[in-house]
């Protein structure tokens, strides 16, 4: 059992809660001390010299912090708590997760220019990839042939899991044993480490934009990566070197919002799983995407990999017309349309045409991103409000809607 949800003798809702704040007794504070330092002093230049030497090579501060893109404590200990909630020995925060993905990548380097990746991927991230920018070439296979896609200068195995916008489940460990010696990097964005820890299951590294639910309020854009010393030590050289950290009042933020994870993913999740059962049985609506809805974790990963579905779903209309789609959208009083997912406030979107118009047009529609499909972020309103909103929104398209005609055929 990989499910590492009670890890050294406590559950995770309190580890989350106390993550980071070990030190708070002896210094005598309740909240974390927010240090928005750009430089600090150096008054012995020995001891000054030797910490910067230590810093730019991924290492920790000795005596001095020396300057801010090199060291921050309150981005530092949002790093360890982060970390420990993974399972994690490090992690390095950035000021996106595209930052993030991009120094990931760039510590890669050092061991070839070419990346092996599962689609769907989220749509940037599949086109940092596609678009050779980073000077790395990409093989796209499933999640069942990543042995065959690797090569002697494969530097980094990508997958993501719930995948965006699908919510496909990929077998973390069955890929990591195929990637054999090679780090395989797991965005985790969509689970959070309150559903999976993807370095129990044999990953290298994880990822989050930590935009979505660690900060939890639609206010900081952040990314993380956690895993051993060794790899974010490369990762941090990599920052030190060329930027994109994030602002210690980002860290602050982003530390604060790891207390209600917990809670937050349990609320969304409880409210997800009733609409997509909801959508599901719904005549109106053509297909539901969901790991929690039968049929839809063939691998049987929930429970195994993953503690719960999720507070992210997607479906499609009974008409993918744009029209119908933006006067299904424009209908809709409590759910926002925006990109972005994990706020405390439910947002939807058509990742065809927003978050993943980036993605060539073929392998989109192989990954099954129709133009139809809205990926639903199910935020912490009353999930009575939720679908009393989109039932009505439903109901002003409805005549354009073809009804499916295997009702509750979805949800068995
Ligand atoms: C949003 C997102 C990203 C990119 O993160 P930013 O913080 O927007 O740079 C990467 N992966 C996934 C799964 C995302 O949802």
């Amino acid at each position: 059992m990989q499910n590492k949800e009670l890890t050294m003798g406590k559950y995770f809702a309190t580890r989350a809660v106390h993550a980071g704040r070990e030190d708070f007794i002896a210094m005598g504070v309740h909240a974390p001390p927010l240090d928005l330092s750009s430089t600090y002093p150096t008054p012995d230049l020995d001891v000054a010299a030797r910490s910067f030497d230590r810093l730019v090579a991924g290492d920790g501060p000795e005596g001095s912090f020396i300057y801010q893109r090199l060291f921050n404590p309150t981005t530092d200990r949002f790093e360890r708590a982060l970390a420990e909630l993974e399972g994690a020995e490090d992690a390095a925060a950035f000021s996106s997760g595209m930052a993030t993905f991009t120094a990931v990548l760039l510590a890669a380097k050092q061991r070839g220019t070419h990346v092996v990746a599962v689609r769907p991927l989220y749509g940037t991230a599949d086109h940092l990839l596609t678009s050779g920018l980073l000077g790395f070439s990409v093989t796209w296979a499933t999640q069942d042939a990543i042995a065959e896609a690797m090569r002697p200068e494969t530097a980094l195995v990508v997958l993501e899991t719930p995948a965006n916008p699908t919510l496909e489940l990929m077998d973390v460990a069955s890929v990591a044993r195929q990637a054999g010696q090679v780090p395989v990097l797991v965005d985790s964005t969509f689970a959070t480490p309150a559903l999976q820890q993807p370095l129990s299951l044999g990953a290298s590294l994880v990822m989050h934009s930590a935009t979505k639910f660690l900060g939890g309020h639609g206010d900081v854009l952040a990314g993380v990566v956690a895993g051993s010393h060794a790899l974010v030590r490369d990762i941090k050289h990599v920052r030190a070197a060329t930027g994109g950290l994030l602002h210690p009042f980002a860290s602050y933020l982003l530390h604060r919002g790891l207390a209600t994870l917990a809670l937050r993913v349990e609320r969304a999740q409880a409210s997800a799983i009733d609409l997509a059962s909801r959508l599901a049985s719904d005549r109106r609506i053509a297909s539901v995407r969901y790991p929690g809805l039968p049929g839809q974790d063939p691998r049987g990963l929930l429970g195994r990999q993953m503690r719960g579905p999720g507070g992210i779903l997607a479906f499609e209309l009974g008409n993918d017309d744009p029209a119908v789609l933006r006067d299904f959208l424009g209908a809709l009083e409590i759910i926002t349309p925006a990109v972005s997912l994990g706020s405390t406030d439910s947002l939807i979107q058509p990742p065809a045409a927003l978050t993943h118009r980036v993605v060539d047009e073929q392998a989109r529609t192989d990954a099954g991103i129709g133009r139809g499909l809205l990926r639903l972020s199910v935020g912490l309103e009353d999930v009575r409000d939720l679908w009393g909103d989109l039932d009505r929104a439903l109901a002003e398209v409805s005549s354009r809607l073809e009804l499916r005609d295997d009702a509750a055929a979805l949800s068995r």
